[in-house]
């Protein structure tokens, strides 16, 4: 790369802050940096010509978790530590929501939902029965019951009678989402570049020298918001998970309004503009989407077809308008890392399936190790 002396002097000289990733995390970071520090110089850098992880690619539901996988999370975590991960999504929720406004995201708060398949009875049952006792968890956090048993109204097929209803989930337009955290970054100075793609980087105690290819630059900091991509940077604590997503065509007469979950969280879908859109599957074959290739395969796509054909819309004609992917990134624990490299590099990463809730509290909280 071939630069002038002004570019090197107004983009690559007396760097501040260097955040890779220009995803939610990435620019909630950026944000909390200007706050504390409102002279500095702060740069993002993105390798797609968007933000090319999950922040653009995902189903905008404002939830902290369905029944079934708060259930399931007390299998593997603590009750104080899915106490306090619910807590994070929620406050995660109202930040987001004060940071951008409700009328920039398009908030609704039309409620989530969860349904069963008639073939997951265990699943179903053991929500039915255990619903009072996680709403006796949640409630000195929410001050009243999450979760309530609902007769389905929205005619889906081939599932059990009751959905489970949690009116404190809302939807909100992703792409909006994130143009107006892009704009926001922009006005306050910060200053973004696209389709630059960090290779590596060399901590030398006084500052980092970050490479782009071969041209690198020096940076006071370093923060690294790459999640899914941040395998190596983890030593494998962070592991790429690929989600694909379908949308139909929009569809007449549409009656289903809210944020569904089905199959513990494994499939996702919402109404949006006339149209559903639906996503999961990725437990159809882990190996294939453990992956930071987008893409589809037939047998994730032919099953989220299905699914809308006999489940979500068994009475309506419908087309799909497009398909797509995103890369997540998950571990063995629901707990983001946000820690501290070395002298001055730091990372706030595996957002899991949950980075609309809390990617602006570790986006904060990743500026703030600072
Ligand atoms: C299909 C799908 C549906 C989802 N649905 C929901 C939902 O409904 N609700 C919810 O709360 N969450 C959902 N999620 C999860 C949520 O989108 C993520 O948790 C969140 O976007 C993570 O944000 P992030 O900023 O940490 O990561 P990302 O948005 O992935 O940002 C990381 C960025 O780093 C960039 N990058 C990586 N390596 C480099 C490098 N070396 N140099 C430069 N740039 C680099 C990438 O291009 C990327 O833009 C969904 C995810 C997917 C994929």
């Amino acid at each position: 790369m071939e630069l002038s002396y002004w570019e090197l002097k107004n983009w690559f000289a007396n760097v501040d802050y260097t955040i890779v990733g220009s995803g939610i995390v990435g620019l909630h970071a950026a944000l909390r940096l200007r706050e504390k520090f409102p002279d500095d110089k702060i740069l993002v850098l993105e390798k797609g010509m968007l933000p090319q992880g999950a922040s653009t690619k995902n189903a905008g539901f404002a939830c902290f978790g369905s029944l079934s996988e708060i259930i399931d999370d007390l299998k593997n975590h603590t009750e104080q530590e899915v106490i306090q991960l619910v807590q994070k999504r929620w406050k995660g929720l109202q930040l987001l929501r004060k940071r951008l406004g409700d009328a920039k995201i398009d908030f609704k708060p039309y409620g989530g939902y969860e349904l069963f398949l008639k073939s997951d009875d265990n699943s179903y049952n053991e929500c039915i029965s255990k619903l009072p006792l996680i709403n006796e968890i949640l409630k000195p956090l929410f001050k009243a019951d999450v979760f309530a048993k609902e007769v389905d109204r929205f005619g889906f097929d081939g599932i059990h009678d009751y959905l489970i209803f949690n009116p404190f989930e809302a939807q909100i337009d992703t792409g909006n989402m994130m143009q107006a955290l892009l704009k926001q970054a922009i006005s306050q100075n910060i200053l973004i570049l696209n389709q630059q793609t960090v290779s590596s980087y060399h901590d030398n105690q006084k500052g980092v020298e970050v490479a782009l290819g071969n041209f690198s630059f020096n940076s006071k900091k370093l923060l690294f918001a790459t999640n899914g991509f941040a395998s190596q940077l983890t030593n494998g604590a962070v592991k790429p998970a690929r989600a694909q997503v379908l949308i139909t065509e929009p569809i007449r007469n549409l009656d289903i309004k809210g944020t569904f979950h089905l199959d513990r969280g494994y499939y996702y879908f919402r109404n949006i503009d006339d149209r559903i859109l639906l996503g999961g599957g990725r437990n159809l074959d882990f190996d294939a989407e453990t992956t930071t290739e987008f893409g589809q395969t037939e047998i994730v796509q032919n099953t989220l077809e299905r699914l809308l054909k006999e489940v979500i819309l068994p009475n309506h004609n419908f087309e799909i308008s497009h398909r797509w992917s995103g890369i997540m990134g998950i571990g063995n624990s629901k707990n983001p890392i946000v820690s501290q490299l070395s002298e001055n590099v730091f990372c706030g990463v595996r957002l899991g399936g949950m980075g609309v809730a809390i990617g602006s509290l570790i986006g904060t909280e990743l500026a703030d190790l600072i």
